[in-house]
């Protein structure tokens, strides 16, 4: 079975004369799929030939949800969806003064062993197709009726150890024939594969990139993100402003806050050094605690101190708003309570 959601325009054109059909019937396929259509026969202008012959070889998306957690307090849902060979993976929904967003998993489990993170405690289990993260919008439009005009792929998974499948679910929800949701709506999140940076900005000049650094020196950043040891700090520096340069974007660095290990005045001192002169934001997330993980968040005030620092020297920052406080919306923690 080929899931429809996996394939970019010009595959479902190749399937279509592979199927024996004229090449048009795709775009006609296509409009229906990003319509929210998952039933062949709900498609009208289709012969209800091909409707039948797409029915024996072809699926519309097989992420099922298992569970959907609404907070009462901001319009926040957290999903959790499980796959055809019994993975879940998690994605949630979130509405923003400027319109609604989801955050995508692009692996089920991760590889990159950061250490206070939640999605890495099982290691990888298996990269996910395109269609399992269009499904993931997909799915999440029908159960709140709402269109969902920006995406962040900073669920579980790093998306640059899953670069072809991010790729193609990119330009698939960029397709003005479907979703036709803008490069510049799109935030992919990686924690510092410094190769894949390089080839992500000649794809995805306009896609935003977030880098999540958590870390002032190669010894701090290195006790919490293992990549440290293959990318270290002065790396992943250059390349950051290789990209700025070629692109001319903005990046996002996320920072997470841990009690006494990156959140001392002498961190964000060392942290506006680092960054000085780039062009930049600076997210700070107060870390969400991992039961056994064996780190400690930091407070709202202390958060608020950091960001002053920066401030004050120039450079910007927010500290990340907590939408779906009441549900389980932090990070990998409603799949990981499922895996035990
Ligand atoms: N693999 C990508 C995207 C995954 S998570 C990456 O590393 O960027 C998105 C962000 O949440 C990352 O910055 C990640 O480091 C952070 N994060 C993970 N677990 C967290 C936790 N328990 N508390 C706060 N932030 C966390």
């Amino acid at each position: 079975m080929v899931d429809l959601r996996s394939l970019e325009l010009h595959e479902m054109e190749a399937l279509m004369l592979r199927l024996g059909q004229p090449k048009f019937r795709a775009k006609q396929i296509f409009q229906w799929i990003y319509k929210g259509i998952s039933d062949f026969d709900a498609m009208k202008n289709i012969p209800k030939i091909l409707r039948e012959l797409l029915a024996q070889h072809c699926s519309i998306g097989t992420v099922q949800p298992l569970e959907i957690q609404k907070s009462k307090k901001d319009g926040t849902r957290k999903y959790l969806f499980q796959l055809p060979d019994g993975n879940t993976i998690e994605s949630v929904f979130m509405q923003y003064k400027y319109g609604n967003s989801i955050c995508v998993s692009s692996q089920a489990g991760c590889r990159m062993g950061c250490k206070f993170c939640a999605s890495t405690r099982n290691g990888l289990s298996r990269n996910l197709t395109p269609g399992e993260m269009v499904s993931q919008l997909l799915e999440a439009e029908r159960d709140t009726g709402e269109k969902i005009g920006h995406i962040v792929v900073m669920g579980t998974g790093e998306p640059f150890d899953n670069y072809e499948n991010v790729a193609a679910f990119l330009r698939i929800v960029n397709d003005q024939n479907g979703l036709n949701i803008g490069m510049r709506n799109i935030t992919v999140s990686t924690c510092g594969l410094v190769p894949v940076m390089e080839q992500f900005a000649a794809d995805f000049p306009q896609v935003n990139l977030a880098i999540s650094l958590h870390g002032t020196t190669d010894a701090i950043r290195g006790s919490m993100m293992p990549i440290n040891h293959r990318y270290p700090l002065e790396m992943l520096l250059a390349a950051s402003k290789a990209y700025t340069e070629k692109t001319g974007r903005r990046i996002t660095f996320e920072y997470t806050l841990v009690n006494g290990v990156n959140d001392r005045d002498e961190d964000a001192e060392r942290l506006c050094r680092l960054l000085h002169g780039m062009l930049c934001h600076v997210n700070l997330i107060p870390l969400n605690r991992v039961e056994g993980a064996g780190f400690d968040t930091v407070s709202r005030k202390r958060a608020a101190e950091f960001q002053e620092i920066l401030e004050h020297r120039g450079i910007a920052a927010t500290v990340r708003r907590e939408l779906g406080a009441d549900i389980d919306a932090a990070c990998g923690q409603l799949r990981l309570g499922k895996q035990q």
